[in-house]
């Protein structure tokens, strides 16, 4: 079972103590005397009302908590383009980080240095160049930012450690992974290597439309998420959006993968009391609020089927089902994921006009 705390809540008071209580609060994940990075999404250089990266007074709100609970904050990123110190700079700058850290006497990560780790549990990746700020850290809590993604559809919790690769190797990935699947393993094979302790999500001042950058609209949503599972936040960020999660291609691909919770509770507000009205995903993204599935192409179970249920296991709508060693869809229920067609070992799932 896996909790997310949600609250609504604003940046004058973030009250992200009341955001953690549930979850045992800040000092059950950190000690006394430990580095703690804060990995915020510093995406590019912009200011805080353009929603593009996380606010500096929700960033301000976690550092004094963390401080708090004895520990020692320091705030990092890289992001878009060179990861180097007069990239840093500007975009702490630009963002509100700069003075925030000033003013509550914090460091800001200005070591360029890389280091290139292995990848073990990786499916896409078994290596990649890695931020040194990151695997430096004795602690890492991330902090995303409620955006839309014109490419991944949402970018959210599952997404905030890409942040720890450096800016030009990000954009080789782009290149070499065009496709969603492909690129939403990589998020995925970067969150498992270095997974936060825990993960507050700034989803006051959201992001609708064709984000992640200047392209998207602000939008107040006065909400922030709590949680030790991305997947567990970033599912409920769909359910309150009123979309499939599996229709998010990282999330699509973390079920495949069996990384999604088993459970997930709600100790505060529950994403289907508090839904968010009227968001606007990005025009990649429009036919997962429509319901319009891709029109007519599905799962069809071809004569390959040796009927070993590992399409009945993942299906999200449990809309296969085995019968007589052979599987069956039943499309009336089917949203036309095709979780079912990438798991089945045999190869016996095509996606093609259903009957
Ligand atoms: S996963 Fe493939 S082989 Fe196994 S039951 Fe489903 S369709 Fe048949
Ligand atoms: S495509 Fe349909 S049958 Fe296959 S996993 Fe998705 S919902 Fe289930």
């Amino acid at each position: 079972m896996t909790d997310v705390s949600i609250i609504k809540t604003t940046y004058i008071k973030p009250e992200i103590e009341r955001l953690l209580k549930p979850l045992g609060g800040m000092g059950r994940f950190i000690e006394k005397g430990d580095r703690v990075l804060l990995k915020v999404n510093l995406l590019s250089p912009s200011e805080p009302e353009k929603a593009v990266t996380t606010h500096p007074e929700f960033v301000r709100a976690v550092v004094r908590e963390v401080k708090k609970a004895g520990g020692s904050p320091f705030i990092g990123d890289s992001p878009i383009g060179r990861f180097s110190r007069r990239n840093l700079k500007k975009i702490y700058r630009m963002t509100g980080i700069e003075e925030m850290a000033r003013e509550e006497q914090i460091s800001l990560n200005y070591d360029t240095g890389t280091k290139r780790l292995s990848i073990s549990g990786g499916t896409i990746l078994k290596q990649s160049p890695i931020c040194s700020y990151a695997f430096n850290a004795d602690k890492i809590i991330a902090l995303p930012k409620l955006k839309t993604h014109s490419f991944q559809y949402m970018t959210l919790a599952c997404k905030v450690m890409y942040g720890i690769v450096p800016g030009l190797t990000k954009v080789k990935y782009h290149a070499l992974f065009p496709r969603r699947a492909g690129f939403a393993d990589i998020l995925l094979d970067i969150y498992l290597l270095l997974k936060p302790s825990l993960i507050i999500m700034d989803g006051i001042l959201g992001m609708e439309g064709e984000g992640p950058g200047g392209g998207g609209d602000p939008v107040e949503l006065g909400l922030a998420l709590a949680s030790t599972d991305a997947v567990a936040m970033d599912i409920s960020v769909c359910r309150m959006i009123g979309i499939e999660p599996v229709g998010i291609p990282v999330l699509k691909r973390a079920k495949i993968r069996r990384l999604w919770p088993e459970k997930i509770e709600y100790p505060l507000l529950r994403p289907e009391d508090n839904p968010i009205k009227g968001f606007r995903l990005p025009n990649t993204a429009l036919h997962l609020l429509t319901g319009n599935n891709a029109s007519n192409i599905g799962p069809v179970i071809t004569d390959r089927c040796i009927g070993c249920g590992e399409c009945e296991k993942i299906c999200p709508k449990g809309a296969v089902t085995v019968v007589d060693r052979l599987a069956r869809v039943m499309y009336s229920k089917c949203i036309r994921c095709l979780c079912c067609h990438e798991i089945c070992p045999e190869r016996a799932i095509k996606p093609g006009k259903i009957p």
